[in-house]
């Protein structure tokens, strides 16, 4: 159910309206729009008792909300949320026009190899550095990041080049560090549906960028963004990076139809990452063309500037004269729709 509050409802009828939401035994969730409030009413098993809710001051009306995710979807929020992350070279938007480039290696290996990406990166107008400082292999003796001092080196690039950092946590432990170092935590495909995971990413005050399961249903993909949102965390960036499917001469399929339909039902922005969806770095340009092409709000990127010595993924890293084409062109389809790199 939600609760929209008449354009000139105060701050006071809206405290009013959720005090007595909790009343009723349910749990409030305003969403602030630019014309207007909404409070989203979640925890209920059943129809709701709207007699109270309808009548009280600022109430301007009560709409059922039809869809599962409640928070995630249009029928909420109308308006595309911007994810805005501040970096030392200025803020990195995502969303509602505005096209975000996150690019980096997949792992952090060492110091060297770290600061010489991240350089590329900066070179070719980068404001956000990706890079795992804990990785979830499937193989347990492949390597697993750095850790800690992975996250330090992590610190030391956004002081000393300037770049923002998204960096993955893989459970509470890491994301307790994580979100000390980083300006974005990402949620990897394997742990979409570590509720625990999400919930804790709810409760985090940094932007999350949520990348979808493998097996992942769109449904079960914007319930999952529904958990880190019902925490009190709006600042959520989804990220389709391909699913398994019977093809088998791309790592993973990317489903870039799925940019289409998430925004067919979601305010939030999604990226794509072709790296992990493809697999292979001949691959990756023109999926990524093709994504900002579809719509997408961005995209994660794999660089390398030695891919042949890369600990992890290094097939489908692009070169760091690939990712200097790749923007530029990024940049110009973007403009064609009317869209900016920022
Ligand atoms: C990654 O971004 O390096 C990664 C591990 O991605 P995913 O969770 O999509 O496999
Ligand atoms: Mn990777």
């Amino acid at each position: 159910m939600l609760v929209v509050m008449a354009a000139q409802a105060t701050e006071e009828q809206i405290r009013a309206v959720c005090a007595q939401i909790e009343h009723l035994g349910l749990k409030p969730l305003a969403v602030p729009g630019p014309s207007r409030t909404a409070i989203c009413i979640t925890g209920n098993q059943g129809a709701i008792d709207l007699g109270t809710l309808e009548s009280l001051p600022g109430v301007l009306e009560c709409i059922p909300v039809s869809k599962p995710y409640k928070l995630v979807s249009l029928e909420v929020k109308a308006e595309p949320t911007i994810v805005r992350i501040p970096t030392p070279v200025g803020e990195a938007a995502i969303g509602g026009g505005s096209v975000g480039l996150i690019a980096g290696p997949c792992a952090i290996e060492s110091r060297d190899q770290a600061f010489a990406i991240a350089r590329h990166v900066r070179e070719a107008g980068g404001k956000l550095l990706r890079g795992g400082a804990y990785k979830p292999r499937t193989s347990p003796y492949s390597f697993q990041g750095l850790g800690l001092p992975g996250l330090e080196i992590l610190r030391d690039i956004r002081k000393e080049i300037g770049l923002g950092i998204v960096t993955e946590a893989v459970d509470h432990e890491s994301l307790d560090l994580v979100e000390q170092y980083a300006d974005m935590i990402q949620i990897g495909a394997r742990n979409m549906q570590n509720y625990s995971l999400l919930k804790r990413a709810g409760r985090s005050k940094i932007p999350v960028m949520l990348k979808r399961g493998l097996a992942a249903t769109l449904d079960e993909f914007l319930m999952a963004a529904e958990y880190i949102m019902a925490e009190g965390n709006y600042n959520v960036v989804l990220c389709e990076r391909g699913v398994r499917t019977f093809s088998d001469f791309t790592r993973h399929t990317l489903d870039l139809a799925v940019v289409p339909a998430v925004r067919a039902r979601s305010h939030l922005p999604i990226l794509v990452d072709p790296s992990h969806g493809t697999g292979k770095r001949s691959k990756v340009l023109p999926l990524s063309r093709a994504a900002i092409a579809v719509g997408a709000d961005g995209l994660l990127v794999e660089v390398h500037h030695d891919p042949a010595s890369a600990l992890s993924d290094g097939t489908q890293a692009i070169l760091p004269e690939e990712l200097r084409q790749l923007w530029s062109e990024a940049r110009q389809i973007a403009g064609v729709l009317h869209r900016s790199v920022n």
